[in-house]
């Protein structure tokens, strides 16, 4: 009988701990470090929604689908930064690894109806949704000791209300009755990526990985051309753990200024993830000679600072509330200069233009300009404000475009100019210099009580008093890192294997180039990739799969 293999994986975000189940459910001893003194990663403030095309749930929900259309989708967004045989490693382990964790742990996926994929028109893209998974509501109280070990989510003040449960996350948006709030308080349970990643916490407790916190991974032991140990600083010291493989689920490396300037393609000055996230993976598969990829990218998301005592981070993300009616965004010549409403992750790029004459970033700084018939209708959304209530005071606003220009120090006569334009837009039907509206990503993220026309995004600015919030370049979490092959192995230089090192998640090279495939576009790589570092590791690939079983 062969030798059982110890996996040891670093990180406990929704890579980290999916890495952990595949690796003990193909016959490993498994042992899990996790830096921070709780466990769940930037996973567990997210909305825990993962994209996996072509899943079991998908014609249940009565969405055609498939693995050539799946690749078709990734490849035609690709720009020369996609390679094809890790997008097909992505797309074939994609499904197997949500039945695997269905059928094997408490993890259980939903689809979201309609919420259609980020760039939907491209060729093999979907409309009508289906390859969006949300995970629902977990009772914390099933994790026992581990249920105040999770990190909470600075960005979802009601740790109860998944996606699902929002306009986002319906066709027809139904608020959550009191009634089953109640229940979940009753029942202690958790939403969104708390939801995720308590069912994947539980899935390892189940199987006797008791994750150790406090405990960061700084430096790998090679012998022999492989790696057969990790050195980790505890609270009482640094000690050397042995193994037969590491799976490095460290995170990005967004928190580290220096590895930002090194690496990103432009400005990324707000990240929004977990601080712990400071590259230690990326520095520890460096040191042993990895090479890297895709190393320019990051899951970008426009975000603006607020006051910590509305968010403890002092940031927010700038996601839906951008593709309402009535508000559009305008650089310092008072000019819009990209598509509002389109998806998070693209509108980074606008970010990065740069005026070659003045030698310096076109687009930033930037603001989100809106007015009042915006605040009846939706609030302020950037702190949860209800319809209606005005603005908090850090908020500017003026009575007029050119009093509000002038506070925000950019030309009120262009300004003025660029609002008269969008208004005439606004009421002929159609954005023609950007086509904001026309996708059906802008429609589905707009106002929902407007789908499936441009009305979604679409709205003038017309009623005073006006407001402006500034808008930074941020991140949920950097995507370049050591390159793997398809089974997550990390490969040297030469484009050899590195024997016993693995990567999964925001800490690799991501599959994705510079793309977003649709809601739940981060965590699903990083769990397949996770999966796929497990199982290899223990000694039983997944990949590469015969004809029959890519099409089964
Ligand atoms: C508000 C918000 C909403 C989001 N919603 C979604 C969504 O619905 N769907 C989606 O796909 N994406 C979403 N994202 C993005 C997503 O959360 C991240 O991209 C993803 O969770 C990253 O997963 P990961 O496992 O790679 O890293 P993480 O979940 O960040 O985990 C990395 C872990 O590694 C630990 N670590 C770091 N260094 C070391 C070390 N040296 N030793 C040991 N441990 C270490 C860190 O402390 C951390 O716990 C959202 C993000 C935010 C902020």
């Amino acid at each position: 009988m062969p030798r059982k293999r110890t996996v040891t994986v670093l990180g406990t975000g929704g890579s980290g701990l999916t890495a952990a189940i595949a690796a003990h459910d193909a016959g490993a001893n498994v042992q899990l470090f996790e830096k921070a003194d709780l466990v769940g990663g930037t996973t567990a403030w997210s909305g825990g929604m993962v994209w996996i095309p072509n899943n079991h749930l998908e014609a249940a929900a009565g969405v055609a689908d498939s693995r050539d259309e799946a690749i078709t989708y990734l490849m035609s967004m690709s720009h020369g930064l996609i390679e094809q045989h890790m997008a097909e490693a992505f797309v074939d382990a994609g499904p197997l690894m949500v039945r695997h964790l269905c059928d094997h742990t408490p993890v259980e996926f939903r689809t979201i109806a309609d919420f259609p994929d980020y760039h939907a028109e491209f060729p093999g893209g979907k409309t009508g949704g289906g390859r969006s998974l949300d995970t629902p509501p977990f009772s914390f109280e099933a994790l026992g000791d581990w249920e105040h070990r999770v990190t909470p989510s600075p960005y979802y003040p009601d740790p109860r209300l998944s996606i699902y449960d929002t306009p986002l996350g319906q066709a027809l948006p139904t608020p959550v009755p009191e009634e089953e709030l109640a229940r979940r308080s009753r029942n202690r349970e958790r939403a969104s990526g708390q939801a995720l990643i308590g069912r994947l916490l539980r899935g390892c407790l189940d199987r006797g990985i008791e994750p150790q916190t406090n405990a960061r991974a700084t430096e790998l032991i090679v012998r022999s051309g492989r790696v057969h140990a990790v050195v980790i600083e505890f609270a009482d010291g640094t000690r050397q753990i042995d193994c037969d493989a590491v799976i490095l689920a460290t995170g990005g490396f967004e928190w580290d200024e220096s590895l930002k300037r090194a690496f990103l393609r432009g400005p990324m000055t707000h990240p929004v993830s977990i601080e712990t996230n400071t590259g230690d993976g990326l520095k520890m598969a460096m040191r042993v000679g990895a090479m890297l990829g895709n190393m320019r990218e990051a899951w970008w998301m426009p975000v603006a600072e607020v006051p910590r005592e509305e968010v403890s981070t002092g940031v927010n993300l700038i996601a839906g509330i951008r593709s309402l009616p009535r508000c559009i965004m305008v650089n310092r010549s008072g000019k819009r200069f990209t598509n509002e409403s389109a998806n998070y992750n693209a509108i980074g790029a606008a970010f990065h233009d740069q005026d070659v004459s003045a030698f310096d970033y076109a687009n930033l700084p930037c603001w989100m300009i809106f007015d009042q018939g915006y605040v009846e209708r939706y609030g302020f959304p950037v702190t949860s404000g209800a319809p209606g209530v005005p603005p908090p005071q850090w908020v500017a606003r003026a009575p007029t475009l050119a009093a509000l220009a002038d506070r925000l120090g950019i030309d009120g006569a262009a300004l003025d100019a660029t609002v008269a334009r969008w208004n005439a837009q606004v009421a002929a039907g159609r954005d023609t210099d950007f086509r904001r509206g026309e996708a059906a990503h802008d429609q589905w993220w707009g106002d929902a009580m407007q789908r499936g026309g441009p009305g979604a995004a679409l709205g003038p600015l017309d009623e005073a008093p006006f407001f402006a919030v500034e808008l930074k370049s941020g991140a949920l979490g950097t995507k370049g890192g050591p390159k793997t092959d398809i089974n997550a192995n990390v490969l040297n230089v030469d484009g050899e294997p590195i024997v016993g090192l693995y990567a999964a998640g925001n800490v690799m090279a991501s599959p994705m180039g510079m793309t977003y495939g649709g809601a739940g576009g981060t965590i699903a790589p990083g769990m397949v990739f996770g999966f796929l570092a497990g199982r290899h590791a223990a000694g039983k690939p997944v990949l590469p799969l015969d004809a029959a079983e890519q099409n089964a």
